[in-house]
């Protein structure tokens, strides 16, 4: 009857089908996708904001689905990680990321490179082996990384992060503390980290021109920032009008689609060329 259907429409979510759907396939190819070369690297510039030159690049992953096209890592890193695929993955990221070090190294761009971890990396035994032995093994002995783990991450296991940021605190080895700005850390506890960088989150950044408010924040957080020895990075530069207000605050570097989106590796070794002749 006319009833039954409208009350079957009433509880039928075709979206919701969708989306759990599309949640369970990724969920259950994530982990072939890393052996079957779905994922590649991409890699966005950091700028030094007083000489204009490229002091590091940030490895940002990317999925080349077979069926849904390009998946964005905002959608399958939460998977990863609630499925333990983070591990293998963020693995795979570290080796990745050094042997494209090694490329661009012989190719005479000596250049750090920042990589993400999750927090569920940092309660891994064997986290900060793993990442002694592969540099350890690394053709190149002059490798420079850096490691970024959100602020927020930090936060669901404070001394847990500390005790591992320690570990992982070696020559050759950078820590920044991503999306700085979105969390309720304090700042007893960031003084205490053997953190090198600061990242100030985009949402922050974008609402320069705009509020006013936002500019005490990141001027006081740059500030402090530097007194504790702190290196600050803006993320999110989207125009020469921002750079301009990071530049009068006093910002060491900047990261944003102004300067150059995430660049797979063919496009970056051009970018990077153009760059050295200008
Ligand atoms: P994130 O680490 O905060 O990276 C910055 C994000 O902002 C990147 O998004 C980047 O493409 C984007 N972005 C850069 N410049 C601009 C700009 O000027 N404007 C705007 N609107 N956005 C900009 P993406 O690549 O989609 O990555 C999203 C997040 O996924 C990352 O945020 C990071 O938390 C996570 N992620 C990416 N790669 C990895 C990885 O290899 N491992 C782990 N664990 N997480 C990763
Ligand atoms: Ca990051
Ligand atoms: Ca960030
Ligand atoms: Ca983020």
């Amino acid at each position: 009857s006319a009833e039954k259907s409208d009350r079957k429409l009433d509880y039928y979510q075709p979206e919701q089908d969708r989306y759990n759907a599309r949640r369970l396939t990724l969920m259950s190819e994530l982990k072939q996708a890393i052996n079957n070369n779905q994922l590649s690297l991409y890699f966005q510039p950091k700028i030094d904001l007083g000489s204009n030159s490229v002091v590091g690049l940030e490895a940002l992953i990317r999925w080349h689905h077979h069926r849904f096209g390009f998946v964005r890592p905002d959608e399958f890193i939460p998977i990863a990680e609630q499925t333990g695929i983070i591990k293998p993955l963020t693995r795979w990221v570290i080796k990745e990321a050094l042997g494209v070090q090694q490329e661009l190294l012989s190719e005479g761009h000596d250049i750090d490179i920042s990589i993400n971890i999750s927090a569920k990396n940092l309660r891994e035994e064997d986290f900060v082996s793993f990442v002694s032995e592969t540099l350890a093994s690394n053709p190149n002995n002059n490798h420079k990384i850096t490691i970024e783990l959100t602020e927020t991450s930090m936060m669901e296991d404070p001394l847990k992060a500390l005790q591992v940021l320690e570990g992982l605190s070696q020559p050759g080895v950078r820590l920044s503390i991503d999306d700085f700005g979105t969390g309720y850390s304090s700042l007893a506890y960031i003084k205490k980290l053997p953190a090198n960088e600061i990242k100030i989150d985009k949402s922050l950044v974008f609402d320069l021109t705009s509020n006013i408010d936002d500019q005490v924040i990141i001027k006081t957080t740059i500030d402090m920032c530097h007194r504790l020895g702190f290196t600050v990075v803006a993320e999110g530069v989207e125009s020469q009008h921002i750079v301009d207000i990071l530049k009068s605050l006093n910002c060491d570097l900047i990261q944003g689609y102004y300067i150059s989106p995430p660049l797979p590796l063919n496009k970056l070794k051009l970018w990077l060329s153009e760059m050295d002749d200008y």
